[in-house]
């Protein structure tokens, strides 16, 4: 064994969603995987038998035999689960399966990036959705219930979390979570990963021709802010579900440039919220190829990245007043 190999990276068999999903959909199979879940060590037969705590052996052992091989690993030890049963039970404990906690909104102690007043936050069934009162907010519209409807004004993104994340956490502390795990995931997309499957990504870049450039607004074309926001960026997952839209800054979010400024204006490019970052602009250079310029607008000085067609940085520049 190289000491690179690991125990860990079981050999899993190839297994279609529809089967998948028909083996997990039983009771006493799914009590399998997360009595193994639980334990996080082997566990012999008689003692999965007895945590799962059905009567009849036979039963137990038949349904144990439909996962071997696909969620459960016997071992010399006992049994195991493999890294699909862990996903599985992953899942359940993040509340994606279930339900989110119930509707809510309150103001929290964080300003809005655009106009600088406390910014409201909702629970919804996708995460936490940020609208401000006194401004139109970044977008127009956004999906409700898996469609684009016309946003309340103010609307200004979701940030991404599961029920889970609610739990113990006030809504202001949920907020940071989120932003959080906003700020990761840009950066697996700014380096072309997946943060489902980890595959690599497509980008096409999309430029709102009849953009509203007198900022305060939202742009009657293309849905978001006007101003100098004009260019966006789609990324879709080659392998899974994912699709994910944004402004083209994000695309930069991870870069070694980027970041060494951030950490240079003393902000953390993990932890910090739309509002702690420096402000933003577009413009763009060229159309056929695209070429476009991105600033970012620091206390005493302008960061200014110039990004090509396929989303590579060609020039980087300070510029001071
Ligand atoms: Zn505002
Ligand atoms: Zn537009
Ligand atoms: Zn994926």
């Amino acid at each position: 064994m190289s000491a690179f190999d690991s125990r860990d990276d079981p050999a899993e068999s190839g297994l279609s969603p529809e089967y998948a999903f028909a083996l997990l959909g039983n009771d006493v199979r799914m009590s399998i995987v997360h009595e193994l879940a639980k334990a996080g060590a082997p566990i012999g037969f008689n003692d999965l038998w007895k945590r799962v705590g059905i009567r009849d052996s036979g039963r137990f052992n038949y349904h144990l035999g439909e996962l071997e091989g696909h969620f459960v690993r016997k071992t010399s030890d006992g049994y195991v689960l493999l890294e699909a049963g862990r996903n599985v039970v992953q899942a359940v404990y993040s509340g994606v399966l279930t339900e989110y906690p119930g509707r809510r909104r309150e103001q929290i102690d964080q300003p809005c990036p655009l106009c600088e007043e406390p910014i409201e936050v909702e629970v919804t069934h996708r995460g936490l959705a940020r609208f401000c009162k006194a401004c139109s907010g970044a977008f127009g519209s956004r999906v409700v219930k898996g469609k684009r409807t016309r946003a309340e004004r103010g609307f200004s993104g979701t940030l991404p979390l599961p029920p889970a994340a609610f739990e113990g956490r006030s809504l202001a502390e949920a907020y940071r979570t989120g932003q959080i795990l906003l700020n990761l995931r840009m950066m697996h997309r700014a380096h072309d990963i997946c943060h489902h499957c980890a595959s690599p990504l497509e980008h096409e870049i999309e430029i709102c021709e009849d953009h509203d450039m007198e900022p305060g607004g939202i742009c009657g074309s293309c849905g978001v802010q006007s101003g100098p926001y004009q260019i966006s960026v789609r990324s879709r997952c080659v392998n899974c579900t994912l699709r994910m839209g944004g402004d083209l800054g994000f695309m930069l979010y991870g870069r070694s440039s980027w970041m060494a400024y951030l950490l240079e204006q003393g902000i953390n490019p993990v932890t910090a919220t739309a509002a702690e970052r420096p402000s933003w602009s577009h413009e763009v250079l060229e159309t056929e190829p695209f070429e476009g310029a991105f600033r970012w607008h620091g206390s005493d000085d302008t960061l200014k990245i110039i990004i090509d067609h396929e989303l590579e940085v060609v020039d980087v520049t300070r510029d001071r007043p």
